[in-house]
């Protein structure tokens, strides 16, 4: 089956509400115009109101970077998921590495999110990926295979198609590395038998994979060519109009 490729930019903890608006208005002149592609932004949860409203009933998707799982309560500086689907979020993203490794997220609070995703009718991107540790140790594998079976655990086969996994493994974030298009083919094609295990074919075909790391527009094309790869997750180079219009129309398919 074909799916169409998704491209999201993080914009992580970058760019004020003046900031966020002049890119999206830059994206927006080319994104209305593309077709083949799904582009997301996901800003700061600062901008998110005001981004929600430029881009309105438009082609870009607004993402966010985070949510928590309880639906409202004492939960000092956390956002629930109803109030991010109020200012317009359409996507979350769900375990970051970053906020695994410097927020102490694990898998158990991944799966709790996912569920208050789609029950507040967003859609979740679950990040999942390997340290360079466990890459060397020869574990990606069943790193990604524990990430991505608790994240997706109570997830029915009917909702399989509203789920975006991210593939991000974590020694190519941020660091200029990129994995070859061969290392990230290798592991998307394995999560994607987890899939199938989980949810039968028909859905797990359904599901979007990205790939995320150091993706530029150099590589872009090669790594969204991969079988597997259905576009990807950006950091750094999204944060440029002309960078991340380039990278998304690498995906384009
Ligand atoms: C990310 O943060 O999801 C990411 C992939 O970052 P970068 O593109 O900067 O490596």
């Amino acid at each position: 089956m074909t799916r169409a490729p998704f491209v999201t930019g993080n914009w992580k903890m970058h760019k004020t509400v003046s900031e966020s608006l002049a890119l999206i208005d830059g994206l927006l002149a080319e994104t209305e115009a593309m077709t083949g592609v799904e582009v997301g932004v996901a800003p700061p949860f600062t901008a998110l109101f005001a981004v929600g409203k430029r881009i309105g009933n438009t082609k870009l998707r607004l993402c966010a970077q985070n949510v928590h799982f309880e639906a409202h309560g004492a939960f000092t500086g956390e956002v629930s998921a109803a109030m991010l689907a109020d200012c317009g979020v359409r996507y979350v993203i769900i375990g970051h590495s970053e906020r695994r490794t410097l927020f102490g997220e694990a898998d158990e609070g991944c799966q709790k999110k996912v569920g208050a995703v789609l029950g507040a009718g967003m859609r979740p991107i679950l990040c999942v990926g390997e340290t360079l540790a466990e890459r060397d140790g020869g574990k990606a594998l069943s790193v990604v295979t524990r990430q991505i079976n608790a994240g997706l655990a109570d997830v029915s086969s009917d909702k399989a198609a509203e789920v975006v996994v991210a593939y991000e493994p974590v020694w190519a974030i941020g660091t200029g590395r990129t994995a070859t298009p061969a290392q990230a083919q290798e592991v998307h094609a394995h999560l994607r038998s987890v899939l199938t295990e989980k949810f039968g074919a028909d859905f797990a075909d359904q599901v979007r994979i990205q790939y995320g790391g150091s993706v530029k527009p150099e590589n872009a094309s090669e790594l969204f060519g991969q079988k597997d790869i259905d576009g990807g997750l950006i950091g750094g180079a999204s944060l440029k109009q002309d960078t991340f219009l380039a990278i998304v129309r690498g995906a384009r398919a």
